[in-house]
């Protein structure tokens, strides 16, 4: 059941939060975080049917460039509440020499290392300090591994909100010093980002700063699902066959997943066939391959993690069975890398392409060649690897 019906035009569409787990239904006009009966993220609704009536893909698509243009199936509910950056609308590049080496025609990766603060995190940052804004939140915390601080400082500092944030004292230095400069409270913990996230929590609820955690509140994945609607329209207005994603907290699988059935009731799309969708992770934590391997529908907490790449080093995510439901309904895979064949490939979209990836988007090219090696993929299958940062940002 949708409340806040639209009759009209509107800047957003945005009805109301659903539980992901038990369906329990929350309104969209008050603060919440995730649901307290069944502790699963809550998912925004738009009303879809009522957008299908008004707003026109084609004309989204000559608006300025940005994650923004996309407003009505962004949450933000008045235009003074975007907190913007210019985030969003990264280029999707061929990889023909890559592709070639490959025997793949049509290989193409999103690269995510253009966005503001360097990585694809400023997408869900920009969507949830902004939606935090609107219901009048001032004080913002997060646990992150990196990134995730990077971008949730800068929006912070941009929405004129504090900011704390929680690192693992092995984060890289440039996450530490972006955070700082943009004025946000930077705590180094001794452990991963598991460990700063229990601390993140006691303080938020102590000190009552509201936590944007990965799925612990609504609107990350909202930001983050903005991929999914510019693939579409890179794709003019079809999926490609396999996207091949670097798994940590899952924001970015399982909100394409989700853009991908709101395109399908907006009628946007001209060729209805969704992409099969396949979870990349490092050898040293590799949580989601898993479970996947065992068909189950949840993950173990992976004790131990280790690997380069930072934003894979999450032992257990809070929307671990959406993630895998995403995999399964797909037919889509799970594939761990190893820390040697990531440094590998990084060198390799450096020297073949001339894009220096993060471990993490690296990762995703080591996959792909272990997939070809499986026959998993057709030559001629549209395949879009993600590369989700800038090499950049890792330099110590
Ligand atoms: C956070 C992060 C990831 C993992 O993203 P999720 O959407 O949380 O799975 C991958 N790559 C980089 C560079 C990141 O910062
Ligand atoms: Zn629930």
């Amino acid at each position: 059941m949708l409340n806040n019906l639209k009759t009209h035009q509107a800047i957003s569409y945005l009805a109301d939060l659903q539980c992901s787990g038990c369906g329990s239904m929350y309104s969209a006009a008050e603060v919440h975080t995730f649901c307290p009966d069944c502790q699963s993220p809550l998912m925004a609704n738009y009303d879809l049917s009522t957008a299908r009536r008004y707003v026109d893909r084609d004309e989204i698509h000559s608006r300025l460039k940005g994650m923004w243009r996309w407003r009505e199936v962004l949450p933000v509910l008045e235009t003074q509440n975007m907190i913007a950056l210019g985030e969003g609308d990264t280029p999707l590049l061929p990889l023909p020499r890559v592709g070639k080496s490959l025997g793949l025609t049509r290989l193409f990766v999103k690269d995510e290392s253009s966005n503001p603060t360097g990585s694809f995190k400023a997408r869900g940052l920009s969507a949830a300090v902004s939606k935090a804004k609107e219901l009048g939140i001032r004080k913002v915390i997060i646990p992150t591994a990196g990134n995730a601080g990077g971008a949730m400082a800068a929006y912070a500092a941009r929405a004129d909100m504090r900011a704390m944030i929680y690192m693992p004292k092995d984060t890289p230095n440039a996450n530490i010093m972006e955070s700082r400069i943009a004025g946000a409270e930077v705590i180094l913990v001794d452990g991963i980002i598991s460990d700063a996230a229990g601390m993140a929590g006691e303080t938020a609820r102590r000190e009552g700063w509201f936590d944007v955690s990965t799925f612990k509140e609504p609107y990350r994945v909202e930001g983050k699902k903005i991929m999914g609607y510019e693939l579409a329209e890179n794709f003019n207005w079809e999926l490609p066959d396999v996207i091949i994603y670097p798994t940590g907290g899952g924001t970015g699988l399982v909100g394409m997943w989700k853009a991908f059935e709101e395109l399908e009731q907006l009628g946007w799309l001209d060729n209805a066939k969704r992409p099969r969708m396949v979870s990349v992770q490092a050898e040293g934590c590799a949580p989601v391959v898993k479970a996947f391997e065992k068909k189950a529908s949840f993950c173990d907490f992976w004790t131990d993690a280790k690997t380069i790449a930072s934003g894979l080093r999450v032992p257990k995510s809070f929307a671990d069975s959406l993630i895998l439901k995403c995999l399964y309904e797909s037919d889509g895979t799970a594939v761990a890398v190893s820390d040697a064949s990531i440094t590998e490939t990084q060198k390799e979209l450096a020297r073949a392409e001339g894009i220096f990836a993060a471990p993490e988007g690296a990762a995703t090219l080591a996959a792909l060649k272990a997939l070809v090696q499986q026959n998993w993929l057709q030559p001629d299958e549209r395949v879009v690897i993600f590369n989700t940062g800038s090499g950049l940002k890792y330099l110590d």
